[in-house]
């Protein structure tokens, strides 16, 4: 980091925000896995102008930025995130145009599928229960019960590579199985607009019942975990988790991080996981998956912050 921590935070005292910030913010309290260090300094932003403020900060006094919605697809480090980290969650809100539903980036996806059907619309209900921001999910082209957020959207509205406020509208071509055009851009996403259908009540709530009581049933909120680990291939012709749960490795441990018994393409946190026991874990699936059947998972879930001094033991994966 070019700048001291101290000022640093001198620096985003200055800033006026509408929001607040934290120094040393442990993001085991920001990840859905409940691991990961601190970050030097965490932004709850309250408007876009805040959000601007803090990048062009961070661009001008060569800060890292780091940006995080609800953590659910991340792993955070255990040394934590070096320099700013805005941690969009706070950013919320959605208004109507007509039909056309517009949501800030922070707001839960399952607060955004809500407005729907308050609004007698159908839309984000599809994403009901699954933990994650408006603008997470639209990065990470977030799918589900044969729908993907993708499908829905209308535009979205980014501050560029310059810090300039753009909309950018959806193009089919730009999107595909978890690829959206804001991976590997330095565009940070501020609020989406997405198209809507009439429904009545009934049928959108019904639809965010099932979907939410599908996913308990499946144990999704049994451990903390962030969802898949792996991505599909279809190339491979079974899922990563029936390939994990072929090679036997439901059960698989490194610490207190294990391969679930209940989905093979979950990890759990049993309660003091370390992110690099998660981390070992998932190198350990991969390369018995690949040892066994020859095939390469590609991980869904996204490395965070500061992985530089992660030690790595083999011998801990049992
Ligand atoms: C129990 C459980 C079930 C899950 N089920 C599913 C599922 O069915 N389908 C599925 O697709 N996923 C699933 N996931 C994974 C996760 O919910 C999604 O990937 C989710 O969309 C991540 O959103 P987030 O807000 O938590 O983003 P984060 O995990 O915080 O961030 C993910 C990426 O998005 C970037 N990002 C976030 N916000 C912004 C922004 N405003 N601007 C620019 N970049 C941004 C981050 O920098 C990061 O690279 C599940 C996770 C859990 C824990």
């Amino acid at each position: 980091m070019a700048q001291h921590p101290s000022k640093i935070g001198n620096l985003l005292t200055k800033c006026n925000l509408k929001g607040t910030w934290q120094a040393d913010a442990p993001m085991s309290g920001h990840t859905t896995f409940r691991v990961g260090g601190p970050a030097d300094f965490l932004v709850f932003p309250r408007s876009f102008e805040d959000v601007q403020v803090v990048r062009e900060l961070a661009r001008n006094q060569g800060i890292p930025l780091t940006i995080v919605g609800r953590g659910a697809n991340l792993l955070v480090a255990d040394q934590g995130i070096r320099g700013i980290t805005l941690a969009m969650s706070s950013l919320v809100g959605f208004q109507w145009k007509q039909s056309l539903l517009t949501v800030s980036a922070g707001t839960d996806v399952s607060d955004a599928a809500r407005a729907g059907l308050e609004g007698g619309f159908s839309c984000l209900e599809f994403l009901n229960a699954m933990p994650s921001t408006v603008g997470g999910a639209i990065w990470m082209n977030a799918r589900c019960y044969g729908w993907e957020i993708a499908d829905v959207l209308s535009s979205v509205t980014v501050l560029d590579e310059s810090n300039r406020t753009v909309i950018v509208p959806f193009a089919a071509k730009d999107w595909s199985y978890k690829k959206s055009p804001f991976q590997g851009r330095d565009w940070l996403i501020l609020e989406a607009s997405f198209r809507t259908s009439p429904a009545t009540r009934e049928a959108v709530e019904a639809v965010m019942v099932a979907n939410e009581a599908d996913r308990t049933a499946k144990g999704h909120f049994r451990a903390p975990c962030a969802g898949s680990v792996f991505k599909n291939n279809h190339a491979f012709g079974a899922a990563s988790g029936v390939l994990i749960d072929r090679c036997g490795l439901k059960g698989l441990r490194c610490g207190k991080a294990v391969v679930s018994d209940w989905h093979a393409n979950i990890i759990i946190n049993e309660g003091g996981a370390l992110a690099s026991d998660i981390r070992q874990l998932i190198n350990a699936v991969k390369q018995k998956v690949h040892s066994q059947m020859g095939f390469l998972l590609e991980e869904e879930v996204v490395y965070c912050g500061d992985w530089s001094l992660s030690e790595v033991d083999i011998n801990k994966v049992v």
